[in-house]
């Protein structure tokens, strides 16, 4: 579980009044995590108060991730070890969330003990959702473990999601003061085969420039330095249907807004699409000093077959050509990109071909997942199955191969002197204050670890480093 409100309060909440004290889990990727905070600031400006525990809890909530099989296990087991604390106190259930946005009706009917259920775009509905109270349960109605059921969830799930806050949303940030996800879209409007995410967050909806540089102005002046711009895809920020061309902003634009936003160090990019790299674009990222030269870019297979099984529309060619770009015109550029294997039709051969291109391309960082059949979705009807036996070891064979080159580019910065944005004391010792450097994004990557010096978390320091291993790095601070 990631993430969790940190108040406390002593005075116990009455059921549906203001004053209950909240405990959330926010499981899933920084976009959820991102939903998250804008509850935890509606729930907290409707005048209930924060816990970080759920045994000191009157209502939880549980903001659920459902992107693959993996991540829809953890949801349903957070959900029902959740689910117990309504014998110790709790009154409240509420699950939120792509989980919720998917599987609705199976959650009411497999888990009683839910109250409320909010999709993926219903969330800014939480505090209203805490002062309804659920419809009664069937007269007999009995829970999972054969006690009388409580009254059925109130279910409140758009069929099409369609909700993007703006700045003047109340949010309560998790995680680092100096460091903030800023989603600038959501949805997707792309038809990527194995792909669920258009289902569960729906069309692409872009937020306005003037919206989002007024939000990284006040988190600024809320002590951010780094801001990680997220959407499902970034790079096609400005581009929702219906919207005439001549009217999108696009992600260049609102890269040369964001770098005149005092007080903010670094502007990091993450999920971009690999085709839609234009030269304004390009331009930008190389241009704007605030932007850090970091692209995370998940590929996710290089074989013009498989990208057309996957409906990636571009084909390997691009890929390459794109990553030859990236590095000619991008001073000291960082790549992070995420691939899948064991997808229906990949071949040992198309496997071999991924393996190769991971090797000639010497990506800094890179990550791999087994393919995961998701109901819906065009890949789950697709003949040709790969054995998840060998889906696992391409994917082990292909991180040992990234860990080798990893490990080679890390060693490679050895005596080299860079900026690192301090943490704080790292969670190995008392002794090592912990940090990254640009090509570290938070909670992805690894950390440069300071060898001597103390510094506030939130500072920007300059460090040798003197000490590589396969993920982190070492280093001294040059005073
Ligand atoms: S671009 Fe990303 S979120 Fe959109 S369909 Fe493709 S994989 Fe899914």
């Amino acid at each position: 579980m990631a993430g969790r409100s940190t108040a406390r309060s002593q005075r116990p909440g009455n059921p549906g009044q203001p004053g209950q004290r909240i405990y959330f889990v926010s499981l899933g990727c920084p976009k959820n995590q991102v939903d998250t905070e804008l509850m935890l600031g509606q729930v907290q400006a409707a005048g209930h108060a924060l816990v970080d525990a759920p045994d000191a809890a009157d209502v939880i909530v549980v903001n659920t991730c459902a992107f693959i099989d993996a991540a829809k296990e953890e949801s349903v087991d957070t959900i029902l070890e959740m689910a117990q604390h309504k014998e110790r106190g709790a009154q409240k259930l509420v699950v939120t969330g792509c989980l919720a946005q998917r599987y609705a009706g199976e959650l009411a009917q497999d888990i009683p003990e839910i109250d409320h259920i909010l999709g993926s775009s219903d969330f800014p509905s939480i505090a209203r959702a805490l002062a309804a109270s659920a419809a009664p349960a069937a007269p007999g109605a009995k829970t999972a473990r054969g006690k009388k059921a409580r009254p059925l969830p109130v279910i409140q799930v758009a069929e099409t999601p369609r909700y993007i806050y703006d700045h003047d949303a109340p949010r309560v940030r998790i995680g680092a003061r100096h460091s903030a996800y800023v989603k600038v879209a959501e949805g997707c409007d792309r038809p990527c085969a194995f792909c669920i995410i258009p289902r569960l967050r729906g069309p692409q909806r872009s937020r306005a420039i003037d919206d989002i540089v007024a939000e990284v102005r006040a988190l600024a002046g809320d002590g951010v330095v780094e801001v990680n711009l997220i959407a499902q895809d970034l790079t096609r920020y400005g581009w929702d249907a219906g919207t005439a061309p001549e009217a999108r902003a696009t992600l260049a634009q609102l890269l040369r807004a964001l770098g005149r936003v005092d007080g903010i160090s670094w502007i990091r990019l993450h999920y971009t699409f690999p085709s839609a790299f234009d030269d304004e674009l390009i331009d930008a990222i190389a241009g704007e000093p605030r932007v850090v030269k970091y692209i995370d870019v998940p590929l996710q297979h290089i074989s013009d077959a498989m990208l057309r099984r996957m409906r990636r529309g571009h084909s390997g060619r691009v890929t390459r050509e794109l990553v030859a770009r990236l590095r000619a015109r991008i001073d000291g550029v960082v790549l992070r990109t995420t691939f899948i294997v064991g997808h229906p039709g990949e071949t040992a051969a198309e496997f071999d071909e991924l393996c190769a291109f991971v090797a000639e391309s010497q990506f800094d960082r890179a990550g791999a997942f087994t393919y995961s059949t998701e109901p819906g979705t065009v890949s789950a009807l697709l003949p040709h199955r790969v054995d998840p036996d060998v889906a696992a070891e391409r994917q082990q064979a292909l991180m040992e191969l990234q860990r080798r080159i990893s490990r080679e580019r890390h060693e490679a910065m050895v005596g080299r002197e860079l900026d690192v944005l301090v943490e704080g004391t790292s969670s190995e010792s008392d002794y090592l204050m912990e940090g990254r450097w640009y090509g570290q994004a938070p909670g992805i990557d690894g950390v440069t670890y300071l060898t001597d010096g103390r510094v506030p978390p939130g500072s920007l320091v300059r460090a040798r480093i003197t000490q590589a291993s396969d993920y982190d790095l070492a280093a001294t601070l040059e005073l």
